[in-house]
């Protein structure tokens, strides 16, 4: 298979750790039972179901939300985003993490369904961690200066420095972590075992929950298998990007990766 170069979308494989450290609008109007329409109650999953909606149409969803801001706005290496982007954010609980240093702040839009979703999960005996949630574009700048000055240290010059740098770390504002709508997930006893964010993640029951129900909660594969060659990013089975449900429920079903479904679908 032709090598190709490739951007990390979150935490490279060995580097993860180093890069991976690290009410909603639609909350209060129903509560959705949990598996088959989940929204997050803020308590608990009971209470009434309500049916999907049925207008899950063929329909592109609004080109609204493509643009900077919107779920569906893409973040890569050629769509940055802005340097002032400040997303609103509010926080998920901090045992939901897997350890409590983490900044526990994410997308307001997108915060509850991410608890109600670790909230099921774990209810379902699947322990589920937050590797990595929000990063702040400060952080995400230090990261990568610190990358860049270590290249620098061992004399490469300013532009290859950088690119070195970044092929370890997403450059500020290309991670969507930056946005606050990406999180890393595995379970917590993997990620003892493993101590790396690997591939190796899929073979694991809580993979099997994240595939069965993450798009019930609005978040999809962001990085899938036999997807690299769009997205340009190696699979990453740990890392989940809230679109809301509908557009999650639509990509899922079809196989379609960011990428495609922005449009170009
Ligand atoms: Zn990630």
């Amino acid at each position: 298979m032709a090598k190709r170069t490739l951007r990390p979308g979150c935490c490279g494989f060995l580097a993860a750790i180093a890069v991976c450290v690290v009410g909603g609008l639609v909350f209060a109007y129903a509560i959705f039972n949990k598996h088959n329409a989940a929204v997050p109650s803020g308590t608990d999953t009971g209470g009434t179901s309500r049916p999907v909606s049925s207008a899950v149409s063929k329909a592109l969803a609004p080109a609204s939300e493509m643009k900077t801001g919107g779920l569906l706005m893409l973040i890569n290496a050629q769509s940055p985003l802005p340097s002032d982007y400040t997303p609103a954010l509010s926080t998920v609980d901090k045992s939901y993490y897997l350890s409590s240093d983490k900044d526990n702040h994410f997308d307001a839009r997108a915060a509850p369904y991410l608890s109600q979703m670790i909230h099921d999960a774990r209810a379902d005996g699947v322990q589920l961690v937050i590797v990595s949630g929000y990063r702040s574009m400060a952080y995400q700048t230090d990261n990568f200066d610190r990358k860049v000055s270590q290249y620098r240290a061992q004399g490469y010059g300013p532009s290859t420095a950088s690119s070195k740098a970044a092929t370890l770390v997403a450059p500020p504002g290309t991670s969507e972590h930056e946005s606050g709508l990406a999180t890393d997930i595995v379970s917590s006893d993997w990620y003892k075992k493993n101590t790396d964010l690997t591939a190796a993640f899929d073979q694991t029951e809580a993979f099997a929950w994240m595939e069965k129900h993450a798009a019930d909660y609005g978040f999809i594969l962001r990085y899938p298998k036999g997807k690299t060659n769009i997205t340009g990013i190696e699979y990453e089975p740990w890392h989940w990007r809230y679109v809301g449900k509908e557009n999650a429920l639509k990509m899922t079903g079809a196989g379609l990766c960011l990428e495609e479904y922005d449009g170009k679908a």
